[in-house]
């Protein structure tokens, strides 16, 4: 398909029709604009909505145990291989415990399917979202780490509220 081309004026070609008429479409909006839309972060956060998934955390049960039977299902699904668990065997009821959970939050995608496969709700994606560091290796949280994180508010609508650390 043949096309052509629109003869242009001399005043047209020096492209401040174009220039002008965009300005006038910006300039128009400018009266529109009645909120402002960013923030003086971080004196100033934003509200989080209550679907926000951040960081991933692990949970504390009722007996102030870590919920994870460590199944290793979240360390199978993660995509970018962020979580490194090794079981251990313990007399409690579930059979098997995490020795040592760590998720490498560098790797981390927040993408929860951690939280969607794990059968006993034992990690969840709160509404952390702030941990950068100039070392990688500061964010390979240990399951200590993750715990503690599992128990500080606040908590999201629908979630367990985990207990206070254990004695
Ligand atoms: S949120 Fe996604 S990337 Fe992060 S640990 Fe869970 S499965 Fe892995
Ligand atoms: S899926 Fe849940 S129970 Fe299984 S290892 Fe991960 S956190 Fe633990």
């Amino acid at each position: 398909m043949k096309v052509t081309r629109p003869k242009l004026s001399w005043w047209e070609r020096t492209y401040f029709p174009a220039i002008l008429k965009g300005l006038a479409i910006t300039l128009s909006h400018i009266p529109k604009i009645k909120k402002r839309v960013t923030l003086e972060y971080p004196e100033v956060r934003w509200a989080l909505p209550p679907q926000y998934r951040g960081a991933p955390i692990l949970l504390t049960g009722l007996d102030g145990n870590e919920k994870c039977t460590s199944c290793k299902l979240c360390e199978f699904i993660c995509p970018p291989r962020a979580i490194r668990i090794v079981a251990e065997e313990t007399s409690l009821e579930k059979e098997k415990r995490p020795k040592e959970f760590d998720i490498d939050m560098g790797l981390c995608i927040f993408c929860g399917y951690c939280q969607e496969v794990c059968p006993v709700e034992a990690i969840w994606l709160k509404d952390e979202y702030e941990m950068a560091d100039y070392d990688r290796t500061n964010l390979i949280f240990n399951k200590e780490q993750l715990l503690a994180r599992g128990r500080k508010p606040p908590y999201l609508p629908g979630r367990e509220k985990p207990l206070e650390e254990p004695k």
